[in-house]
This record gives C-alpha cells, structure tokens and sequence, in this order.
C-alpha cells in the first residue's frame, strides 16, 4: 500500500523504508523532522497526509502488571487492549473487530454483538499506542494474540496485512511464532490462513463433542468439530517450517469439565502436533456460568497428561480492571439487533 503511495509521488522504493522506519522504529509523526526525506516530499506530505490515532478514551492499571485500554473507533463503538506482563515476555491482547457475531455463550464480546471490522491501521494503531506508552516505561511487547474482541478469521483482509506489519523487520520485526491468531473455527478462512500467513494458530475448542460445542460456540453448527479439525490437520501440513496448534478450552463447571470430557478430548487431539490451554471461565454480570473448582481442573489436566497431550492452565490476570479473557465488552453498537430480541 505505502509502496504504491510513493510511488504514484513519483519517488523511490526506498523512501518507504525511510518511511517505516520513521514511523515504527522511531515513532515520530511529524512530517518536518524526517529529515533524511526530501524537502519536496516533506512539504508535500503535509499538503495530502497525516499520521493519526483513534483516541484512548480510558486506560487501567491492575495491580498485577496488566494494563487495559479502551480506545475510541467513532461513533460511539470502542474496543479493547490489554497488555500481559510476565517474567520473561510481554503479550498484548488486540481486538479485530467492533464486537463479534459468533455469540460464543460464555463470552461478554459475544453477547454484546456486532458492530463492524477494524482496519488495519485500527489494528495497528493498538500496537502503537501500547508500544509508545510501554516504550517509557521500559517495558516490551513480546508477543501479539489476537484474542481481545472479535473474530480475527471473520476479518482476513485487514487482520492478514496486520500480521505482515507485525513480521515486518522495518516495522515490529516479530518472529511468526509471538503472533497469534485466535479463531472458533471459520473452517474456510482456517484454510486460506494456512497458506497466506505463517504466524501460531490458536483454536477456541471448549467442547469434546458437538452436541455441546453447537451450543457453547455456535459456529460449531457449521462447521462441525471433525470439519474444523481436518482443517487443523491441512494448516500444520501448510508452510515450510514446523508448526502447532494451541487447543483452548474454558473451564466451565458442570458443562465442559468432567473426567470423562477429559477423555474424550485427549481422544480428539491425539496424533496431533497440539497443547491445550485449559482456561478458568471469567465471569461478567450477564452470565450464568461459573468458574470450575480448581481440583476440577486439575483433574482434568492429569487425564491430558497421562494421555501425552501438553496442558497448561492459564492464570487469570488482569480482573480487576476487567481485562480477563472473554470480559472485554468494550460499548458496541450493535447492528445484529442480536442483543435487543
Ligand atoms: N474470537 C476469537 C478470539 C477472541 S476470544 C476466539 O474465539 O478464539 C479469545 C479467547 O478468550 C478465546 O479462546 C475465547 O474462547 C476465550 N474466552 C471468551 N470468553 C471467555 C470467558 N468468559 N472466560 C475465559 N475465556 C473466555
Ligand atoms: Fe466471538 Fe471469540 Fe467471543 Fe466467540 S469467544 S463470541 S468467537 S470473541
């Protein structure tokens, strides 16, 4: 895109480097102080572009490190950034779209509906406020999951050209294997995604079966659990260096958590290059699920391991400040209506 910018300027490939570099590395906005651009080009950027950001209408520090941000896309819709401290790296959480469609039921994004896609410079625009707010305080982005509000496989377009950014050694320069895309199975966008980015897969499963997936993620009802997984099998095949896939499963007592769930799944995953990210349901005002116990978990975490699969339980971050998984709700117009019947 920028590439074809200049271009159309009449100037040389190079000045998008210039420009990346400009703009990611050094974060400066300011047209007039990139010195090492013409003073023609200068002057004429100014005349016909700008360098702008939604506006962060709300940020919030939990005690444990995590920082969350609300930030202003326009007309009353807003989403959500969260950045996850630990000791050896630093995860931010994007958000891909205003909302999501899925109506996952145990998810706060998914019942407060939809609204519309993010752009890429939306996308982006999330890295580089946490980046320069972080910047100053020395701390660093390590890892990127899009796993903050939306359906990052309902949005190809805008989410794929934000991974390359995200890759890009003249922009955030991040290795393929700290980008994640979350997804609750778009089995046909799974498949494009296999061949157009080589960045991690994560995959929202929470059910061994579909019965129960039908109706805890209802996309389910499309595209089935043997569907999604043969396209699981069709993306770690895709690319030309080794991959994974992490499984994630929220733990919901009473609905998804028994031993014999446990079974079932480790019968699902076996054979395949996968890890399992058992994670406690966060609960938000409209839900009616609850937390399982944490001797639940761990039970259902042995029953993985002796069947070989590599499980792990997320530690809940972030609650106070409600920037837990699933409890990014933002304040979305929703143009489903979903919310209103
Ligand atoms: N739409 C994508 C990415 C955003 S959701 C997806 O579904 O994968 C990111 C993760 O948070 C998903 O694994 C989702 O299932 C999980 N999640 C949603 N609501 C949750 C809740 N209330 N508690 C814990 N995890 C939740
Ligand atoms: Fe959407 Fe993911 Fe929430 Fe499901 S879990 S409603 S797909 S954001």
């Amino acid at each position: 895109m920028l590439a074809e910018f200049f271009q159309v300027l009449g100037e040389k490939p190079y000045c998008v480097k210039q420009i990346m570099q400009w703009i990611y590395k050094y974060h400066e906005f300011d047209f007039d102080k990139m010195l090492n651009l013409s003073k023609k080009l200068r002057q004429q950027l100014n005349d016909i572009a700008c360098i702008d950001f939604p506006k962060v209408f709300k940020q919030d520090c939990a005690l444990d490190g995590v920082i969350k941000w609300v930030i202003d896309v326009g007309d009353n819709n807003f989403i959500e950034t969260v950045y996850i401290p630990e000791k050896d790296r630093g995860t931010l959480c994007i958000s891909s779209q205003v909302g999501c469609s899925l109506a996952c039921t145990f998810c706060s994004t998914g019942v407060q509906g939809f609204n519309r896609n993010l752009s890429t410079a939306e996308i982006i625009a999330q890295v580089m406020i946490a980046k320069q707010y972080l910047t100053d305080k020395d701390k660093r982005i390590s890892n990127v999951v899009f796993m903050g509000m939306g359906e990052p496989l309902l949005n190809e377009k805008s989410v794929y050209v934000a991974c390359d950014l995200l890759l890009d050694d003249l922009a955030f320069g991040l290795s393929r294997r700290k980008v994640t895309i979350s997804t609750s199975g778009v089995v046909p966008a799974l498949l494009r995604m296999a061949d157009r980015t080589p960045v991690s897969l994560a995959i929202s499963l929470h059910a061994p079966d579909d019965v129960l997936r039908d109706e805890l993620v209802p996309i389910n009802q499309k595209y089935p659990i043997q569907e999604l997984l043969s396209a699981c099998q069709n993306y770690l095949a895709a690319g030309t260096q080794e991959r994974h896939i992490l499984f994630e499963y929220v733990m919901l007592e009473g609905v998804n958590d028994s031993v014999a769930q446990a079974k079932k799944l480790a019968i699902l995953l076996k054979g395949l290059s996968a890890k399992v990210n058992l994670i406690p349901f966060n609960p938000f005002p409209e839900t009616q699920y609850q937390t399982s116990k944490k001797v639940t978990i761990a039970s259902f975490q042995d029953v993985l391991f002796d069947n070989g699969i590599r499980t792990m339980t997320r530690r809940t971050r972030g609650e106070e400040v409600d920037a837990a998984c699933g409890q990014l709700a933002g304040k979305v117009v929703d143009k489903t209506k979903r919310t209103q019947t």
